[in-house]
Parts: C-alpha cells; structure tokens; sequence
C-alpha cells in the first residue's frame, strides 16, 4: 500500500480525535498489528507502549479472539437488543458478575467509555427521582478526574482544556481532591448528594496520578454511611491493569456502580458495562412506566463485541497471562529504581500493576506542554509508540508484551531522556 497516497487521501477527508488539526504530524498508516507489534505501510514495527489508547489487552489481532469474532460474525452479528436477547450478553454479564466484587447483579450494555459513566450517572440520578427524593440531585467527583467526553461525562470531569469550550453548558458538581490521607474531613451536604463518581486509585488522563486506597476507602465508606451511590470509573483500570481484575479490589469497601470499556473486548471491538448491585436495579422495577430506564443505544450488546468480550476473558482469566501482569509489574519496578538511581530529568516515578508513570522535568506539568509531541516523534524514529500526557511519560503495556519488547521500550526511553537532559 502506497504510504504517500494513503496520507494525502486521509488528509482530505480525515479529523483525528484528541489532535491539533493545524501543523498536526502526518498520521502513520498501520496495515497491520501482532502481538505487542503495529506495522506501518512501509513495513516498519513499532511496539504499543501504551495499548493503543489503554484497550488492548493480549495483543493485536489475536488469533483466537479473531477466530471468535468471525464465528459470531457469521452467525449472529447484530439484533435490536429491546424485546431480543442473546446467549453472548447473557454468558457475558455472568461471566462479568462472576468476577466483579461480590453483591453485583445486572449488567447494562453500552459501547464505549463516556457511555458508560453517562448511564451510571442517570441511573444514580433517577435512582433518586424514582425514590421520590427529588433534592438528593448533586454529584460528587474528584479534581483532575476524567470520565469521558458527552456532556455528562465531561461535567463530572476536571475543568480543563478538554472542556474549556463547554464550561457554560456542564452541570455543576461538587468536587474535591483525591485523598492522600485516611483521616480526610468532609463538610459535605450529604443528604442532598445522589452520587460521587471517581476513577479508583488512578487518575489516567488527568496524568495517571496515583493516590490513597485507604484514602479512598474512609471516602467511599463516608459516602455509604450516608446512603450516596458510589461509582467506580474502571474504564481504565479494569482487567487487570493495576495488578488486580479490578483496581477496586485494593479498597475494603465497594463501589454500587462499576463502569466498565476498553480491556472488556481486549480491545477488538467497541463495548462497554455499567453494572449494578440489586438496590438501584429494584428502582427502576415500577408499576408507574415513567420510572423506566430510557437509555439504550443502537448497538446495545452487539453479539459480535460481546463474543469478543467472552473470548478476551478466556485469555485474561488464564494463570499465564495473570503471571505476565506480575511479571510487567516486576520489570517495572527495576526500571523505576534504574531511573531513580539515575540523574535523568525525571520525578514522581510511581508504578501500580502493569503501569509506570513519571514527569518529565521539561516545561510545565499541564497537558499541552509540547514535550509529548518531541517525545512521541523521538520514540516512534526508534521503533515504539509513546503518547505522554502532556509532560507525564507512562507505560501501559499490553500483557503479552516479552521481556526483551519491554527492555527496549525501557532503553529507549532512556535514550530520549538522554537527549532531552543534553
Ligand atoms: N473513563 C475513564 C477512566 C477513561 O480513562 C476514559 C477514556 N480515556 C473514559 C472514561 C472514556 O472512554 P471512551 O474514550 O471509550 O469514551
């Protein structure tokens, strides 16, 4: 395939998501991905250092989730999911509610991220109304948070550059810092709060900032005592990204909500879960129609994402890949303690599970420091793709990554820093 032409008729007819449009970097075409590998149209790998925006899980184009889509394909590949069911959504919420903390029991399907915090947001909102609570209307979240880009989403996210344009039009939201300590105080209004959203234990585009479990846990514990329905953003974190299936099995207390997108499908196919424990389902089980849950999308459970889904779970729950995100983890923590020992320009080294992040010292910590681009240009000239968020270098890579991807990947952000400090 013709790199030139393919760049040329993108160019025309192409708007990338998340990316100045004026004097952008011409875009990379890939034909192609294996494993840990992405291949352009000139034949050149580069390793997914990031997962391809968090999502995918054991590898691109993976034979067998790839041999599970085309079964599903040719056999049921779609079907309006009101009136209709079908075996994959079922065998996926069990198999779902099966992993997830104990006390959850129904799945509500959507297809990626932003719907997922958009559903558990209404469905905590009319949770309330439907009780007849009408005051217990206002939302608790954190600052630096984000959990999407529609409207409601972006309301419960940090007022920031992804959302300067819109500050007018979002809903208000009570927001507080994420906790660095067990004993934080809250004067909050309780009674009037229906809900507080939070990305559990790590905060990823607001910069992967790691923070308290035993600071999250007295908050989420606070919240129960009075009755406010917590809601675990774990677009991010599910499936195993901090080490544990879900980075809320870190906290003694659980959530009543879990969100859920991205490693779902092991990052094939467009999905996401909003699942629920059995209280805020009975709201909605109402003689009086109006209490019904009007939220549904056309691709509701499309078959094809939930076998997908079902066969992502396969490799995920296999002891081997459980023993790669250790194994990650434990590289990891050498190459932190390599970089800490180091006079490279680097601070805040933190790792959970199988992610790494750190600030590079060049400029400003804010996300439009242009250091991510000179970054991301200097790693793909070597072969791995990096997208720092502003300043913030993180890895996130996916679990069959071997341990020689992973040295190079370590090596080579070595060699950029070493440029950068030069
Ligand atoms: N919540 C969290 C925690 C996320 O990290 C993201 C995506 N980065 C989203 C929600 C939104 O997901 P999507 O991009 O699939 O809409």
């Amino acid at each position: 395939m013709n790199t030139e032409s393919l760049i040329t008729r993108d160019k025309k007819v192409i708007w990338h998501p998340f990316t100045p449009q004026k004097y952008m970097a011409e875009p990379i075409p890939i034909v192609k991905g294996s494993g840990t590998l992405l291949q352009d149209s000139d034949g050149r790998d580069y390793i997914d250092a990031i997962s391809s925006w968090w999502v995918t899980l054991h590898g691109h184009a993976h034979p067998y989730i790839a041999q599970k889509i085309f079964e599903q394909a040719s056999t049921l590949e779609q079907v309006i999911f009101a009136g209709f069911t079908h075996e994959p959504a079922i065998r996926l919420a069990e198999r779902v509610l099966e992993i997830l903390p104990p006390g959850f029991s129904r799945v509500f399907y959507s297809d990626n991220g932003s719907t997922s915090t958009e559903v558990a947001l209404k469905m905590s909102v009319q949770y309330w109304w439907n009780k007849g609570e009408k005051k217990r209307n206002k939302i608790l979240a954190f600052n630096n948070s984000y959990h999407g880009d529609t409207f409601g989403a972006m309301s419960v996210s940090d007022r920031s550059v992804f959302t300067l344009a819109f500050h007018d039009k979002l809903f208000e939201v009570i927001f507080l810092d994420a906790p660095e300590t067990e004993t934080a105080e809250y004067g909050l209004p309780w009674d009037e709060i229906a809900c507080f959203i939070y990305e559990p234990l790590v905060q990823g585009a607001g910069g992967m900032k790691m923070y308290s479990a035993a600071g999250l846990n007295h908050l989420i514990s606070l919240c129960r005592q009075h009755q406010v329905i917590c809601i675990a953003d774990e677009v991010m974190t599910g499936f195993g990204r901090t080490g544990k299936l879900f980075a809320s099995l870190y906290m003694q207390e659980q959530p009543d909500i879990v969100c859920l997108s991205k490693g779902l499908t092991g990052g094939t196919m467009p999905l996401s879960i909003t699942a629920c424990k059995p209280e805020i389902y009975q709201a909605f089980v109402q003689d009086d129609l109006l209490k019904t849950f009007f939220h549904g999308h056309s691709y509701t459970a499309n078959p094809i994402a939930c076998a997908a889904a079902l066969a992502s779970l396969d490799l995920l729950l296999k002891p081997e890949c459980q023993e790669q995100i250790r194994g990650i983890e434990e590289q990891h923590q050498g190459f932190k303690a390599q970089l800490q020992a180091s006079r490279l320009p680097v601070r805040n080294l933190r790792v959970l599970g199988t992610i790494i992040a750190f600030e590079v010292d060049k400029g400003r910590d804010e996300y439009l420091n242009n250091i991510s681009t000179v970054i991301t240009k200097k790693a793909i000239s070597k072969g791995v793709y990096l997208r720092p968020l502003g300043n913030t270098l993180y890895l996130m890579p996916p679990y069959c990554i071997t341990m020689a991807e992973l040295n190079q990947v370590y090596s080579t952000i070595i060699s950029i820093l070493q440029e950068l400090a030069g």
